[in-house]
């Protein structure tokens, strides 16, 4: 540690996690004065030459942790799960969208109903313009019959579609869908200054993506109040012997075990690894875990069904480098004719022979090449609702996430709509794969908020029922999981807390 990064023994606030939770919400307090203290298990990504090579992120996995997790049936696996400065949004697909009106609202699915919000759109609505403020977002509004009331426009123009993409916007608004340019956290110039390759999946180390660490972050790091410490990885809460207040966050910092007393500890570890700090943090006084009075801690995991849907045209030639501008909502609010919801459709970022050659290991890698040479690539994403018997638990030192997926029916509706549309948009061949468990890039719900604390553990602000100086804001409060990227809802509910906990001084 250097002296810059010495935490005061007793600092106003312990941020646990610089995710899109951790790092938006010390942008939200920092301006404040009080004195933060940001505990980061992973370190900053450098920038090497890994970061712009498809077969070492794809093939070789080299930006993969050293970690397993274990299905319900005691299998390991390795889970995307990224642990850096900034959290897994070093390696998204900064599609900062919103959820949509309707997702605020019950929603009868094909299997399953997804609940209400404890509050409307129209509270968190303010806080969406902020959040697309700090991350930059690029867009374009009035193209998406979805879209809900923006109280802003975006401050900047939609990532332009290369050639082939704006050609096949063409082809697909003529067999009647609705292209609307994907709203984007990417500064395309500087990107592309750095390497021609697409950002989704690949990780940035301040090359144009406005990821966690590159916005929120770094504008929270401008105040000499806040401070990071990286490496320092989190292990357990200890509370008051009445159980009520969080006094102690213990952590391990190269190899040494450390411990810091804040007034107020704001959790975002992730939704995973938050509910397992809590659970892992029982003592005498709450010992079904923190902040875990009504059992929720841990279950109504979710995460997205998600599939990749590639469709084939021999005639249709794709030189595109990123690809990913643009989606449609068509199937979003019913499947076209009435039914029930399917989810949203989006284009991934360009899928060449090498990453194709990590699931096809048989396959040349030159044949995949002129096989991508003439395919278009989309992304399919339909809504998983909370169920209690989905969950994340421990096992002594193993988690254990038992995945229990729903509303399947509707993602193989909307998988199987979207070929329907691409072989009227005239790509004869369409080809999908789903994604499993070992892509848990969309997991939340494990701690969620609520109004009745017999079944949430946190309040409207994120704050746990149970222990006052105690809130949860990366993606495990998020009570539903809707059909769109998570990233900018949690940063939107980040910012709305860190404005709830500085007009009511919780923190002094
Ligand atoms: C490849 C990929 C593409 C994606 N694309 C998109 C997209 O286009 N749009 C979108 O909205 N979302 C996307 N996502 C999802 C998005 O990145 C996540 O929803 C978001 O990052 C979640 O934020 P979070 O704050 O909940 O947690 P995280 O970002 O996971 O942050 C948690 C942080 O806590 C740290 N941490 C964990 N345990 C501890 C501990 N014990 N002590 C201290 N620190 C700890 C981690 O190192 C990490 O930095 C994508 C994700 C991936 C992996």
């Amino acid at each position: 540690m250097n002296s810059k990064l010495q935490p005061g023994p007793t600092p106003d606030i312990v941020i646990i996690g610089s995710g899109i939770g951790g790092s938006t919400i010390a942008a939200g307090l920092a301006g404040s004065g009080v004195e933060i203290v940001i505990l980061e298990a992973g370190d900053h990504l450098a920038d090497r030459p890994e970061n712009r090579d498809p077969r070492a992120i794809f093939q070789k996995g080299f930006f993969r942790p050293k970690e397993n997790w274990y299905d319900e049936a005691g299998k390991p696996f390795n889970p995307g799960n990224y642990y850096n400065v900034g959290g897994n949004s070093k390696f998204y697909g900064a599609v900062l969208t919103r959820y949509r009106a309707e997702d605020f609202e019950e929603m009868q699915h094909l299997e399953g109903v997804s609940p209400a919000w404890p509050f409307a759109y129209e509270e968190l609505e303010p806080w969406y313009s902020k959040a697309e403020a700090l991350f930059q977002v690029r867009g374009t509004l009035g193209e998406d019959p979805t879209e809900p009331h923006h109280s802003a426009p975006y401050d900047f123009p939609a990532v332009p579609d290369e050639a082939p993409i704006a050609a096949l916007r063409k082809r697909l608004k003529a067999v009647g869908v609705h292209p609307a340019s994907l709203p984007l956290g990417v500064d395309i110039d500087t990107w592309l200054a750095h390497g021609k390759t697409p950002w989704d999946a690949h990780p940035n180390s301040f090359n144009g993506k406005m990821d966690a660490e590159t916005t929120a972050l770094a504008a929270a790091l401008a105040h000499e109040n806040v401070r990071l410490e990286t490496k320092a990885r989190v292990t357990r809460l200890e509370t008051t012997p009445d159980g009520k207040t969080i006094t102690t966050v213990h952590y391990e910092e190269d190899g040494s075990s450390l411990v810091i007393r804040p007034k107020l500890v704001i959790l975002s570890a992730g939704a995973v690894q938050s509910a397992v700090l809590l659970l892992r943090s029982a003592n005498d006084a709450n010992p079904a875990g923190i902040a875990n009075r009504s059992d929720q801690v841990g279950r109504n995991f979710m995460n997205h069904n998600l599939s990749a849907v590639i469709g084939f045209d021999p005639r249709f030639k794709n030189d595109s480098v990123y690809q990913k501008t643009f989606g449609f909502n068509d199937f979003y609010l019913s499947d076209g004719n009435g039914g029930a919801p399917l989810g949203n459709v989006q284009l991934l970022g360009r899928i060449s022979g090498p990453v194709l050659k990590s699931d096809l290991k048989l396959v040349p890698e030159w044949a995949l090449d002129r096989f991508c040479a003439h395919t278009v690539d989309f992304l399919a994403m339909s809504e998983d609702v909370p169920k209690p018997e989905s969950r994340v638990r421990i096992d002594g030192d193993k988690i254990i996430l038992e995945w229990i997926r729903s509303n399947w029916p509707a993602h193989q509706k909307l998988v199987a709509q979207i070929k329907t549309v691409l072989r009227a948009a005239g790509f004869p061949l369409v080809l999908s794969k789903a994604f499993d468990r070992k892509t848990p890039s969309h997991q939340c719900g494990t701690i969620r908020m609520g109004t009745d604390p017999a079944t949430a553990p946190l309040d409207v602000y994120c704050r746990a029922f149970d222990h006052p100086n105690l809130f949860v804001v990366d993606a495990a409060f998020l009570p539903t999981s809707a059909a769109v990227n998570p990233a900018l809802t949690i940063a939107a509910q980040a910012l709305r807390v860190a404005d709830h906990i500085v007009s009511k001084d919780l923190a002094q």
